[in-house]
């Protein structure tokens, strides 16, 4: 599954509209004063031709000078009131959205956020950010602009259409007879539209993600020099979104080009027709004028309604995939009724008959594994890559769920934990430590921001991370670069073992590095390692022969299924047993 698709049946579909009802309403105020102030500013506008007639006809028809100036004077005063209420509007509205769209914004990161792991390994990171950005900021212009114009534009509409027909019903009924086909052309073209917009997002969305796993990945990139390959991909996926682009700038095109020379061929018959009844003396020189403007605005009116309405169709694309974002339920659920565990969490681990996979309809990766580990016990899961070792690590702190069977910490169900209080229980040290893009001090202080330096750095000395960090020229304050690129790896799961032993976890989850440390990096973390797992229970996914020799228990796992289990010393003495023989060739 890349990306689910939306809905595209509904001509405007009200839902992901009824949806920023909630969004609006603190703002509802400042939006109704921004709309009164709009239709200010309308009415200004549409009152403007009318003074212009009368303007013109003191000028032209009856020679009076003081009503000329009168008559200026008067129309400078309505571009005043136009421009300040125009103003008034625009900044009322742009103050409101901005925070609108930035609650939006926040409420999506909160729930992606809190997703489970089958989200993010079907979803690509740089997609979500894409969605994020591109798809929150049409539905920014939406409200920023399009909106307001959108009522601008209806208000220039009405208004002008009841002008006109006040000013000469004869010319009205020519102007109008072009209302059903423009009609009939938004119609057509909005749906084609849509369609072509969201095609254009998704793509965004796709080029960003490969983008973004390209970053994320750079030195394999380097390393294999596949840096040529990656831009031929990026290049790929650039030429699908101008094609999809291009189409809709297309419709776009032929969509206004249709609806501009519907509208003001109309102007020409106006003009016409006009010009006929000036000549006849029916109609003053003045009105046809002011006559003409009201038709410019209808045109004008009609001409960015049916542009807006395309927008429309684009913001409704994009507000139905970040609706979509937030309705994604994560898969591991917080229980309805929880139990609390009893402090201070002892810490025993076990997991009953555990069968587990990944997803509905793929066959298991675990069998009916049980195994336990007692409050303090180190026990080290052994066995081939692709047995399922690093699946059991991750369903004890519930990132993903049990398919059979049940886990339970200080014998109570991990599914009937409140998961803050699970994770709390647990500290992971994982085989690649990933660090935030700030300080080494703020590296640490992940675990906990509320620790004082002091608690901070008694966690370093126990990780034995002091030696390097107070050698460092920029020392607690050095910046590691993002994902901690500027430290070794050994410094950086020196900095992983101090968090841990920052948040003081009852329960350690331990994947031990498979690259080799250099041998210093290798004896400091080694003693922090010992230190760190005193008194913890701790499961470690073992690769290196100290840490076997130091677990309690070794359970050997084998395509899924406990097969045996033993101190180190006993396994090897199994003849035929798995664990010899991988010990063996190892
Ligand atoms: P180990 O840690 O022992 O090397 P893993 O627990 O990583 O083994 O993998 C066990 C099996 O589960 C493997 O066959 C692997 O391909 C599969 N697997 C791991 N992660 C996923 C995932 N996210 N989706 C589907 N299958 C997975």
């Amino acid at each position: 599954m890349s990306s689910a698709t939306p809905s595209r049946r509904g001509f405007i579909s009200p839902r992901p509209l009824a949806r920023m009802g909630p969004l609006l309403r603190p703002y509802a105020s400042r939006l109704a004063i921004a709309f009164v102030f709009l239709l200010i500013a309308a009415a200004a506008g549409l009152v403007f031709p009318a003074v212009l007639r009368y303007l013109l006809d003191a000028a032209f028809e009856q020679g009076d000078r003081g009503a000329l100036d009168r008559i200026a004077l008067g129309l400078l005063g309505v571009f005043a009131v136009q421009g300040i209420a125009n103003y008034i509007q625009v900044r009322l509205l742009s103050s409101s959205t901005e925070r609108i769209i930035a609650t939006l914004r926040e409420q999506t990161f909160a729930h992606l956020i809190r997703l489970s792991a089958a989200f993010f390994t079907e979803r690509r990171t740089g997609e979500l950010t894409s969605r994020l950005s591109s798809d929150l900021a049409l539905l920014q212009s939406l409200l920023g602009t399009w909106l307001s114009e959108f009522s601008r534009q209806i208000l220039f509409l009405l208004g002008g259409v009841l002008m006109m027909v006040f000013t000469n019903p004869l010319l009205a009924l020519t102007t109008l007879a072009v209302v059903p086909l423009v009609v009939g052309a938004a119609l057509t073209f909005g749906r084609a539209l849509r369609r072509a917009s969201t095609g254009v997002q998704d793509r965004v969305a796709e080029a960003m993600g490969m983008a973004d796993e390209a970053f994320g990945a750079i030195r394999t990139v380097q390393s294999f020099t596949r840096e040529g390959e990656e831009t031929r991909r990026f290049r790929g996926l650039l030429q699908d979104l101008v094609t999809v682009a291009v189409q809709r700038a297309r419709t776009r095109a032929l969509f206004f080009s249709v609806v501009g020379f519907v509208a003001f061929g109309s102007v020409a018959a106006v003009l016409w027709q006009g010009g006929v009844q000036v000549l006849a003396g029916q109609l003053t020189a003045g009105a046809l004028v002011a006559f003409l403007f009201y038709a410019l605005f209808v045109a004008a009116a009609v001409g960015s309604i049916a542009t807006l309405f395309g927008h429309f169709q684009e913001a409704i694309g994009a507000a139905t995939r970040v609706f979509e974002l937030l309705d994604t339920e994560p898969s591991v659920q917080e229980a309805a009724t929880t139990t609390h565990l009893t402090s201070p969490v002892q810490g025993a681990v076990s997991l009953e008959a555990v069968s587990f996979r990944y997803a509905d309809g793929q066959p298991n990766v675990l069998h009916e594994v049980s195994l336990t580990v007692a409050p303090g016990e180190v026990v080290a899961l052994g066995g081939r890559s692709g047995s399922g070792k690093t699946t059991i690590a991750s369903l004890i702190p519930r990132f993903w769920d049990v398919t059979e069977g049940r886990i339970t910490l200080d014998g109570v169900d991990v599914r009937a934990l409140p998961l803050q209080a699970l994770r709390e229980a647990i500290g992971m040290v994982p085989q690649e430590s990933v660090l935030f893009s700030g300080s080494i001090r703020e590296n640490i202080a992940y675990a906990n921001p509320d620790a004082t330096d002091e608690d901070v750095m008694r966690a370093a000395r126990a990780a034995h991370a002091c030696e390097f960090i107070e050698r460092l020229p920029d020392g607690w304050d050095t910046r590691v670069g993002e994902r901690g690129v500027k430290l070794s790896g050994g410094q950086r799961q020196r900095i992983a073992i101090a968090r841990v032993f920052l948040k003081n976890p009852a329960i350690v989850i331990l994947d031990e590095a498979t690259s080799s440390l250099d041998t210093e990096s290798e004896r400091y973390v080694e003693q922090a390692l010992e230190e760190l797992l005193q008194g913890r229970s701790t499961l470690i996914i073992a690769h290196r022969l100290s840490t076997v020799r130091r677990a309690d228990r070794v359970v050997v796992i084998d395509r899924g299924r406990v097969v045996e289990t033993g101190s180190h010393d006993e396994l090897l003495t199994r003849e035929d047993g798995i664990y010899a023989r991988l010990y063996q060739i190892g």
